[in-house]
């Protein structure tokens, strides 16, 4: 489905687990709340676009929050949940999506197979509910006494990401006689709309409270993996003059290296190891060298995409390890330079960078001065699954 814009409502004031944060600025592992949220969203291959909505208060935290992901400049919400919605699809009215998905920002592992089942679903329906069946007893209670036992066989627990074709949901929202709705799909009940229920996630949990926080943070770490990943690059010197760059920093070179974009054989390296840990193949297969819009191209852009990626898999980096082997130019004394700029481009500490330099004693090519090889190594840390 072409058109598919992603709708994330985080205007709440809810500060039940941030103290005077409202929750969905909260750090989860480390990241705040909605900053995982929305980056998995703007990740998902068939999302176009992601559009905020907050509370207008929020917009320096947001801003800090959102630093560097690709979505919309936000909205400012309105007074509820519904208000806020309505809000934010008024203003996907330029864009004219053909579809929306409205998400709660406090749900902050929306998985790509789920979003993948609500848009299929959207094919053939006005708008689609993910869902989990009931599976506990249910009871209906005076007071705490029990009038009566509710078949549940036919009930769910509604999540989000709720998609709808994007006239069906703005006509309801639009249409609302002012009755509160709970969400999205009530809306869209009450306008006639036909909706589906497909399967839901138990990873796609709302965090609403500090129980909730601490149970996430106790699953990601319980069932946390560690990946390795490796490149390996050679590049040839040409004809032009230098000077080389490596891992991001200029080192003066009688001649410059031959090759794919700027021939940064540094960062090449290190993106085909960041790639090969979460196996999404190598830098070819994502930048083709016959694009001549790579050509020159720094390569600082390929270490993004590769974050990119890996803030999709909620993939955090150990430690990244980096040799050049090389007989000239003398890398040595540029390594301290080198390794504060991986530093910079992977946002880590120095101590998790390591850039080294060696030689192959004047054997082979490499000894006799044809070209710079260097190899990687990256362990990431990934949530379980
Ligand atoms: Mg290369």
């Amino acid at each position: 489905m072409a058109g598919v814009i992603a709708l994330v409502v985080a205007a709440g004031r809810g500060s039940r687990v941030g103290g005077d944060r409202p929750k969905q600025y909260v750090p989860l592992a480390g990241t705040p709340l909605l900053r995982h949220t929305l980056a998995r969203l703007a990740a998902h291959p068939a999302i176009d676009a992601v559009q905020p909505v907050i509370h207008p208060d929020d917009r320096a935290t947001f801003d800090a929050v959102a630093d560097g992901l690709d979505v919309l400049a936000p909205v400012d919400g309105g007074a509820s949940r519904q208000d806020s919605v309505h809000r934010g699809l008024e203003a996907l009215a330029g864009h004219n999506p053909e579809a929306v998905l409205i998400h709660d920002g406090a749900r902050p592992f929306p998985g790509n197979e789920l979003i993948d089942r609500v848009l299929a679903a959207l094919t053939d329906h006005a708008g689609v509910v993910p869902a989990l069946p009931v599976s506990d007893t249910l009871k209906r209670a005076d007071g705490r006494r029990i009038a009566e036992t509710v078949p549940r066989g036919d009930l769910w627990h509604a999540q989000t990401p709720q998609g709808f074709r994007y006239p069906a949901i703005l006509a309801a929202h639009r249409g609302a006689d002012g009755s509160p709705a709970s969400d999205d799909a009530a809306l869209a009940e009450r306008a006639g709309c036909a909706l589906a229920v497909v399967d839901g996630s138990t990873e796609n949990v709302k965090v609403t409270t500090r129980d909730d926080i601490a149970r996430v943070e106790r699953w990601l770490a319980g069932g946390a993996e560690t990946r390795t990943g490796t490149g390996f690059d050679v590049h040839a010197f040409g004809d032009a003059a230098g000077p080389v760059r490596l891992c991001g920093v200029d080192i003066p070179s009688e001649r410059g290296l031959a090759g794919h974009s700027d021939a940064d054989v540094g960062l090449h390296v290190l993106v085909d190891a960041l790639l090969g840990a979460i196996g999404a193949g190598d830098i070819g297969e994502h930048f083709p060298p016959s694009e001549d819009r790579w050509k020159g191209a720094d390569s600082a852009a390929f270490v993004a995409h590769a974050l990119g990626l890996l803030e999709q898999r909620g993939a955090a980096i150990v430690n990244v390890d980096i040799t050049l082997l090389c007989e000239r130019p003398k890398v040595g004394p540029h390594r301290a330079a080198m390794r504060e700029r991986v530093a910079e481009l992977l946002d880590l500490a120095e101590e998790r960078v390591s850039v080294k330099a060696s030689t192959t004693e004047r054997l082979g090519f490499l000894g006799r001065g044809e070209g710079i090889a260097a190899q990687a190594v990256a362990s990431l840390r990934l949530p379980g699954s």
